[in-house]
């Protein structure tokens, strides 16, 4: 995000409470991402929240912040439910920083772990448990818990949590929860069966939204190199030699991940993998190792990326087009966050063409192409009619649906928006409202409920009928990668 942008306003006036704004002091936190800026003065006043946004925006705090003000308030619980352990982990990590000293206790709740400790923290009565839904489900059939004292429920990467099939598990928990609650919930896109749990679930929610679904980062310098099959491991360490910082490679399956990671090993680099194939603790210590500097380049599938909140990632390589095509906005999201830039380079095989049009049309955005020497090709144009690349057509599409009818934008996503005014607001309801007032991408408002209006004056929201446009509902078996 560019730093002249987050530095327009600081978390004063947000609604947080003097205790917390001075923890995000102490934790060097100065300037309110756009997410930030928008979502937390609407969940401190206690209201629903549908947040659009992608991992690396900083809704974690966004969601946090309102949480531990509504626990500390109410003598309530925070349930947070998220798509992976690693995610779970680094969101109350977030969480135990945040509270400080202040003795909150939480409960982190999540599959491929030891379920003892998980009963010990549930039993000690924690203030805010952070869970993975299948575990929590585990726990509830158990008894070790019950939603009976859920004040405020936060479910986090939803759109992912659905593609991992945990849509009969979320029915269930928000079933469970009193109706008496506070709702908010995050995705990077908005397909209409979260469109539609929102509508079900939720109280009149606050849409706000800070990137358009599938967009990317401005601040990250993307190309393809297209590549036969065979040339990708030379192609590749060419570039892990010209690449000399931290970096991490996305293979679409756990096979690859493990092949890659050994070639990268035996040219002598250091390396680990992240995979379902791996031990909730092998995973961790990838992480950790990739944190800590001991490896250098991690290898990682799309689910088990999913909570990588690395810094100063230099290059994302995605030796593989991923399965589905919004994971290519979340993969290449791990490099250039929070204001850094970044590089994402990807590989795409001569017959993968249309896949990448497809990806071009989802971020809006005409990639540069290039030979495996690293001559510029011709950028990616629309195949003629009946042109068929192997895919045969399988591949997922985008939120706008295969062939992208969306009229560009003239912008490739990502924090590019003004900050709201906080005098602004808007009336006429809609996308194109949504997108007025400059901001282009931080528009607020309602998607269903209350009726249109001046909206809430605050911070630019408007109040709006219209439900997030519906997205193409074919869904890939449910399978971890
Ligand atoms: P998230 O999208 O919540 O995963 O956050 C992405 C990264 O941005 C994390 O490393 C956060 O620590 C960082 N971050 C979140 N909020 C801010 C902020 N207001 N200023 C600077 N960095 C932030």
């Amino acid at each position: 995000m560019p730093r002249e942008e987050l530095e327009q306003h600081d978390f004063n006036g947000l609604g947080i409470t003097p205790g917390l704004l001075k923890r995000l002091q102490a934790l060097k936190f100065e300037h309110p991402t756009p997410i930030q800026y928008k979502a937390i003065p609407v969940a401190t006043a206690g209201e629903d929240v549908v947040g659009i946004a992608q991992t690396g925006s900083g809704k974690t705090l966004a969601f946090s912040i309102p949480v531990l003000q509504h626990v500390a308030a109410s003598k309530t619980m925070g349930l947070i439910l998220l798509p992976t352990r690693e995610l779970a982990i680094q969101v109350e990590e977030t969480i135990r920083k945040l509270a400080g000293a202040s003795g909150l206790r939480t409960a982190i709740v999540i599959g491929g772990a030891n379920p003892r400790p998980q009963i010990r923290q549930l039993r000690a009565k924690p203030h805010v448990i952070v869970a993975t839904p299948g575990r929590l489900i585990d726990h509830i059939e158990q008894g070790n818990i019950n939603l009976h004292n859920i004040g405020i429920l936060v479910l986090d990467e939803a759109d992912r949590m659905m593609d991992m099939g945990f849509a009969p598990q979320l029915e269930l928990i928000l079933q469970g929860v009193p109706d008496q609650r506070q709702t908010m919930l995050f995705s990077a896109t908005m397909p209409k069966a979260i469109a539609d749990m929102a509508q079900k679930y939720m109280k009149s929610p606050l849409r706000i939204e800070v990137t358009r679904p599938g967009t990317t980062a401005e601040n990250i310098d993307q190309e393809v190199f297209i590549v036969h099959k065979d040339d990708k491991m030379a192609l590749m360490e060419r570039l892990l030699k010209e690449y000399k910082g931290t970096v991490l490679i996305f293979s679409r399956t756990k096979h690859g991940a493990k092949k890659i990671a050994r070639a990268i090993r035996l040219l002598g680099h250091t390396a680990d993998e992240i995979h379902s194939n791996r031990t909730q603790s092998q995973r961790q210590s990838a992480l950790r190792g990739f944190t800590n500097g001991k490896y250098r380049i991690l290898v990682a599938t799309d689910i088990a990326s999913r909570g990588i909140d690395v810094k100063d990632i230099e290059l994302v390589l995605n030796f593989d087009l991923p399965d589905q095509l919004e994971d290519y906005v979340h993969r290449i999201g791990r490099t250039g966050r929070a204001g850094k830039s970044g590089k994402a380079i990807t590989f795409a095989c001569p017959d993968q063409k249309r896949e990448i049009y497809q990806i071009q049309q989802l971020i809006d955005v005409t990639l540069p192409i290039k030979s495996p020497s690293g001559e510029a090709m011709d950028p990616i144009k629309p195949l003629a009619s009946g042109q068929r690349s192997s895919s045969g057509g399988s591949y997922r599409r985008g939120p706008q649906g295969r062939g992208g009818s969306r009229p560009s934008q003239g912008r490739s996503g990502g924090y590019t928006g003004n900050y709201p005014k906080r005098s602004q607001s808007g009336s006429q309801g809609g996308r194109s409202q949504e997108r007025s007032g400059g901001s282009g991408s931080y528009g607020a408002s309602r998607p269903q409920g209350r009726s249109g209006g001046s909206g809430s004056g605050s911070y630019g929201a408007s109040r709006s009928q219209g439900r997030p446009a519906p997205r193409s509902a074919d869904r890939r078996p449910k399978q971890r990668p």
